[in-house]
């Protein structure tokens, strides 16, 4: 890693940290409220060991077989990092992502539960369950992954009986063509609606580079921040 990444990192961070924290006080809220994930998909594993050694503690990664490959390297260098999943997840790849994340924010459907609950168990057993976030689709295009709101109890009913896993909360991403205000507002109607039925099920992760501050008005507990804390991902699709 060279000194001028790493000046640009611990620079970039900064000014995200200034962003939250100046959208906390607007909505009256503290910092420690809102936990940061620094968005590493496309970044290599030196990118993520700067941002843990200038202080990150969460990141996030969409793809099992790049994380899977980068997690070691990071291990290695001894940072107790909390790797979130927050990429569309194949079933067969359930093993895999169990195995390496700390918190699965894309849980969308039955097959993927009983996936996700199955390879704990296999894995490590009931013991150590492995947390999850449903992921709400807020205009009901399925397409880009996401439940559509109707289904979000019964999915829910479904990972609170899964010895495996445990319930925390609500994903969504902003769809492009929606005011993030108002998506964010629905989001938070949702997450409060599943909290009413599943009181430990308290986290939103909601809000990127773009409408973090948004999402943190509505009382989002985890924001997903990529291009603003690493630059673009050339190259990544
Ligand atoms: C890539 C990604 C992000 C980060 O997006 P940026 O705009 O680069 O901050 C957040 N959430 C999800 C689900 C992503 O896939």
């Amino acid at each position: 890693m060279d000194a001028d990444r790493r000046a640009e990192l611990a620079k970039r961070l900064g000014e995200v940290r200034a962003r939250i924290a100046a959208a906390c006080a607007a909505a009256g809220r503290s910092v420690e409220d809102v936990t940061l994930i620094g968005v590493t998909k496309g970044f290599a594993a030196p990118d993520v060991q700067a941002l843990a050694d200038l202080g990150i503690a969460d990141v996030g990664e969409s793809r099992d077989q790049e994380a899977r490959q980068k997690h070691p390297a990071v291990l290695a260098g001894q940072t107790p990092l909390r790797w979130h999943m927050i990429g569309q997840l194949q079933s067969n790849k359930a093993r895999s992502v169990a195995a390496w994340s700390s918190m699965v924010h894309t849980v969308d459907r039955p097959s993927l539960v009983q996936a996700l609950d199955k390879a704990v168990l296999d894995a490590r057993g009931a013991s150590k369950p492995l947390d999850v976030l449903i992921q709400l689709s807020i205009d009901g295009d399925v397409s880009r992954g996401g439940a559509l709101g109707a289904d979000v109890p019964a999915l829910a009913d479904r990972i609170a009986a899964a010895d495996g896993l445990r319930l925390r909360g609500l994903m969504v991403v902003a769809p492009r063509q929606m005011d993030p205000i108002a998506a964010f507002e629905a989001a938070a109607r949702a997450a409060a609606d599943l909290r009413a039925d599943h009181p430990s099920a308290n986290l939103l992760s909601a809000g990127m580079t773009g409408d973090f501050e948004a999402a943190i008005a509505v009382g989002a507990t985890h924001v997903r921040v990529g291009t603003a804390l690493l630059g673009d991902r050339r190259g990544f699709v």
